[in-house]
C-alpha cells in the first residue's frame, strides 16, 4: 500500500507538530511495539512498514496448531484487520524498506518514496539459511504464513514420503505435524542428536526418541550430498524417497538495512538493554536486535516467539522515552505428539544436567546448572511452572541437588 499521490523521489508531509514513529517490520515485534506506543498515550503518526502483504501474524501456529490443522488462520493474525485503523498506525504492506538515511531521518520505501521519522524501530526479523545444492529449489522452508499454507496442502493428504533436513525446533515441528497426517517422515541431521545445540545431547536424544517412536526415521551424522526429483541422497550415500523436502537448518538476521545505514552490527543490529542501537534514535527488536542482556551481563539475540512479544512492546517503550531494562529471561515452547514444553534460560554454558521427574514417562523438569546455579530449565508436560522457574534462574542461588531434584519440595522454596 503506497502513499496515493506520492512520486518516487518525493517526500512525505510531516504532520503538523506531531511525532511520526516509524516502524520496519510488520512482524509481531512491529505490532506489539505499535501496540505499546498507542497504549503508552502517543498520539503522533504511527508507520508500519511491512515487505510482506500479510497483516502482521504470529509464527508458533505456523509450524503446531495450523500446520496441524488444528488452528484456524484468522487466529494467527496479531490484531484483526480493524485495529490498526482503529489505532491510527498506517500500514504500509507489501512494500521493502530499502534504505535509512540517518541524517535526514527518513526511510526510503521500494517504491522510491521516502518516509521521515523522528524515532525508527527496526523489527526486521531472519530468514532462512538456504541449502545451496542444485535441487533445492523443490524443497520447502517454514517461516512465512505462505511457506505454512503451501506445506500444509502437500502434507494433509497423508501417505506422501517426507524427508526433512534438520532436527532443530522446525525440522521436529514439522516433522511431527507431517507425520501425524499419515506420511512416511526421515528426519537427516548431520549432529549425533536433535536439537544438539541448543539443549544439548540428554535431550536431543529424548526427541529423537519421541519421533521414533512414532515412526519418523531420524538419521543422525547424516548430512545431504544432493536433491534429485523424488529423493534426497544423503551424504553417506543413502537415497531417501522424497515427495517433499523440508529444509529448517537456521535463520540469519536481516541485518541489512541496520548495516547499510552505518549502525553497530555484530551477529544482529547491537542494542542496549533498552533497546537502542547506536543512533539514538533508532530502537531494534525481536530476531534482528543482538541485545544486552543486563541479567548475563552481556550481549544476546533471541529468535524465539516470546522475545518478539515482549521485545516489540518493550521497545515500545522505550521510544517514548520510559526507563526500559528489558532483561526478560528467553522463553519458548513446543508441541510434538504427546509431548508439550516449555523453555526457560538460556543452556548455552553449562556443566550439569538434573532432572525432577521421569524423563522416560515424558513428565519431567531438566535443569541445566553451572556451577550449582540453575541457568535455563524445560518443563514437559508439566504445568504453570514457568513463572517458577524464572525466579529460580533468576535468584543466581546456589541450590542443593538433592531438593532441586525432588517432586515433592517446592520450586519456591528452593529460593
Ligand atoms: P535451529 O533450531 O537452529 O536448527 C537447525 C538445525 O539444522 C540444527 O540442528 C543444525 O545443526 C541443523 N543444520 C544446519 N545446517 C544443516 C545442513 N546443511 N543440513 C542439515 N542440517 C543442518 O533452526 P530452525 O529449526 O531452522 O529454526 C529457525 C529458528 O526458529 C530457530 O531460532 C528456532 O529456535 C526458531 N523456532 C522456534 C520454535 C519454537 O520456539 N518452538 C519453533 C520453530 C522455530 P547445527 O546446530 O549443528 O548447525
Amino acid at each position: 500500500m503506497g502513499e496515493p499521490g506520492l512520486a518516487p523521489g518525493q517526500e512525505e508531509d510531516q504532520m503538523s507538530s506531531e511525532e511520526t514513529y516509524v516502524i520496519v517490520g510488520a512482524s509481531l515485534a512491529g505490532a506489539k511495539a505499535a501496540q505499546a506506543l498507542r497504549e503508552e498515550g502517543f498520539d503522533g503518526r504511527i508507520v508500519l512498514v511491512g515487505a510482506e502483504s500479510e497483516l502482521p501474524y504470529e509464527r508458533p501456529p505456523l509450524t503446531k496448531g495450523f500446520l496441524q490443522g488444528k488452528e484456524e488462520q484468522a487466529k494467527v493474525y496479531v490484531h484483526e484487520a480493524g485495529w490498526y485503523d482503529k489505532h491510527h498506525v498506517e500500514l504500509r504492506l507489501g512494500m521493502a524498506a530499502s534504505a535509512v538515511d540517518r541524517t535526514a531521518r527518513t526511510v526510503m520505501l521500494a517504491d522510491g518514496v521516502s518516509v521521515p521519522y523522528d524515532k525508527l524501530l527496526l523489527t526486521t526479523g531472519s530468514s532462512p539459511r538456504y541449502l545451496d545444492m542444485p535441487g533445492a529449489e523443490r524443497v520447502h522452508y517454514l517461516r512465512t504464513l505462505g511457506d505454512s499454507l503451501a506445506l500444509r496442502e502437500v502434507i494433509e493428504p497423508g501417505e506422501k514420503r517426507v524427508v526433512v533436513i534438520g532436527a532443530g525446533w522446525i525440522g521436529l515441528e514439522t516433522a511431527a505435524a507431517a507425520r501425524e497426517y499419515g506420511n512416511d517422515v526421515t528426519i537427516v541431521e548431520p549432529a549425533p542428536a536433535p536439537l544438539l545445540r541448543s539443549v544439548g545431547p540428554q535431550i536431543g536424544e529424548l526427541f529423537a526418541s519421541l519421533h521414533r517412536r512414532h515412526g519418523v526415521e531420524v538419521l543422525l551424522n547424516e548430512g545431504v550430498a544432493s536433491i534429485g526429483p523424488d529423493s534426497v541422497i544423503t551424504s553417506g550415500g543413502r537415497e531417501l524417497p522424497a515427495d517433499i523436502v523440508i529444509v529448517g537448518i537456521g535463520v540469519r538476521p536481516n541485518i541489512e538495512l541496520g548495516e547499510s545505514a552505518g549502525l553497530e552490527v555484530e551477529n544482529g543490529i547491537v542494542v542496549d538493554a533498552s533497546l537502542r542501537t547506536s543512533d539514538p534514535y533508532i530502537y531494534a527488536a525481536g530476531d534482528v536486535a543482538n541485545a544486552y542482556h543486563p541479567l548475563l551481563g552481556r550481549h544476546l539475540r533471541v529468535e524465539h516467539w516470546a522475545n518478539a512479544l515482549n521485545g516489540g512492546t518493550a521497545a515500545g517503550r522505550s521510544m517514548l522515552g520510559h526507563d526500559v531494562v528489558y532483561d526478560r529471561l528467553p522463553y519458548f515452547f513446543t508441541d510434538q505428539y504427546e509431548l508439550g514444553m516449555e523453555m526457560t534460560g538460556v543452556p548455552d554454558a553449562y556443566d550439569q544436567v538434573l532432572f525432577r521427574g521421569s524423563a522416560q514417562d515424558l513428565e519431567f523438569i531438566a535443569f541445566w546448572l553451572l556451577g550449582g546455579k540453575v541457568v535455563a530449565a524445560m518443563n514437559v508436560n508439566v504445568w504453570d511452572v514457568a513463572t517458577d522457574l524464572q525466579a529460580l534462574i533468576r535468584s543466581g542461588n546456589i541450590i542443593d541437588p538433592d531438593r532441586l531434584t525432588d517432586p515433592g519440595t517446592p520450586l519456591l522454596d528452593l529460593l
